[in-house]
């Protein structure tokens, strides 16, 4: 039997729900190869905590209080005035003293419970710890603490959503959202259907055998009408994801300038001119967005023009290819440096949303043309991927071979129902 036949009898014997799986392993040669210069838990039991020898201090543990700040918290501890300033002042560059935020843990660590403060330890996170030490002179230093990272995998089955497989099976909401990263230039996760399925190989950090957070997603599959690859490969500039071809997941233009968009008037070849009070044709994608909010290049190029016009207003043109450039109109101001014949990258900042020229409030025109032909992007097939370059694919070729082939271990729902003896 094929494998989607196989899928498609799972579906409709109802089983699929059983065979929903999460195998947790890890493989430490694999792990050092993805992880050169990480550092490994040390496994010999450690009496130092801290820095402190666990024998001979007292160690006292809390969570900073709601509206509680550093100083008065170590007032309290009987460090004096003339001490805290010295700390501040040695906090500069290592950590911020005002950062310290409600609910996160701190200890303090004295040589018996009634004896003098000798450290206060802060952790803003997992990763890190930040030692103010009081013996002798006044010190600060930021620790970032050993973590262990292991390679996981997951699979499931689509009922409803991806989200909802995802949280079925115990995955929390980090990897979801890389995931849809990973896959989303080849999957609509809009559209997923039931009997979808995907497997999931992706790294998770421990600290002292407990979780602590998610890493990168090394590699996915999806297969819905037919399967679907990402590969993570880290390569200078060219870090991310990956189709079985070397495609990157990254499109090569980005759909709009500026984030969080709200479009105030369309491209339309006939609009009704805000100012003129007349039909014109707009020759361009309005997109409304407060004033000096960063305009980015939807994609690599180079910056063609830089000026201004009385009705553009300062605005930036950037080429993309033989046959793409776009436009940006109504700046309040211009990046920092750039000038005609800048290279600029996709997400570059390239000026700022103003209304300088003809416009009636804070927005940036954006326009494409083709061919010196205006078009409107929204609707115009524009090249999807980036490509790899040809000179780093034979090395992608063989990274991508055997995150595949770990992949493929992991093994699809269906063979496991063979493995278990559910087929007939
Ligand atoms: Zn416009």
């Amino acid at each position: 039997m094929q494998r989607s036949k196989i899928k498609k009898f799972l579906v409709e014997a109802g089983v699929y729900v059983l065979i929903v799986n999460v195998a947790f392993f890890s493989f430490l040669g694999f792990k050092n190869y993805f992880n050169p210069d990480r550092k490994q838990t040390d496994d010999s039991s450690t009496t130092e905590k801290f820095g402190f020898t666990e024998e001979d201090h007292v160690f006292i543990e809390a969570k900073v209080q709601p509206n509680q700040i550093l100083a008065n918290l170590l007032m309290d501890e009987g460090i004096s005035y003339e001490i805290i300033k010295q700390l501040f002042e040695k906090s500069k560059g290592v950590f911020n003293v005002n950062n310290i935020v409600a609910g996160l843990n701190y200890t303090l660590i004295k040589k018996d419970s009634c004896g003098e403060l000798l450290s206060f330890v802060y952790e803003p996170d997992p990763f890190n710890y930040v030692v103010y030490d009081f013996r002798d002179s006044v010190s600060v230093k930021k620790v970032e603490r050993d973590y262990e990272v292991k390679i996981e995998t997951a699979q499931g089955f689509i009922e409803s959503s991806l989200w909802n497989s995802m949280t079925d099976i115990g995955l929390e909401y980090a990897v979801i959202g890389k995931m849809e990263e990973a896959l989303g230039a080849q999957v609509d996760f809009h559209r997923v259907q039931q009997g979808d399925f995907y497997k999931l190989l992706f790294e998770r950090k421990y600290i002292d055998g407990q979780p602590v957070g998610i890493g990168n997603i090394i590699g996915a599959y999806y297969e819905n009408d037919r399967p679907h690859y990402t590969i993570y490969w880290e390569s200078g500039e060219d870090t991310g994801y990956y189709d079985e071809l070397g495609n990157s997941s990254k499109k090569s233009f980005l759909k709009a300038p500026v984030k969080f968009i709200k479009i105030s008037s369309k491209f339309s070849y006939n609009r009704l001119h805000p100012i003129h009070k007349r039909h014109k044709p707009h020759y361009g994608t309005d997109y409304a967005a407060p004033h000096g909010t960063p305009i980015h290049s939807v994609a690599d190029g180079v910056v063609v023009e830089k000026g201004y016009g009385s009705g553009n207003g300062n605005y930036v043109k950037v080429k993309h290819d033989k046959s793409y450039a776009t436009t940006y109109l109504h700046m309040s101001r211009f990046a920092k440096g750039l000038r005609k014949g800048t290279r600029v990258s996709q997400g570059q900042t390239i000026g700022y949303v103003g209304s300088t020229g003809l416009a009636t409030g804070p927005h940036v025109c954006f326009r494409m043309t083709k061919n010196n032909r205006p078009v409107n992007h929204l609707k115009e097939r524009l090249p999807s991927m980036k490509a790899l370059p040809h000179a780093k694919l034979q090395h992608f070729f063989i990274h991508r071979d055997s995150i595949m082939q770990k992949i493929d271990e992991i093994g699809t729902p269906a063979t496991l129902a063979l493995n278990e003896g559910m087929m007939p």
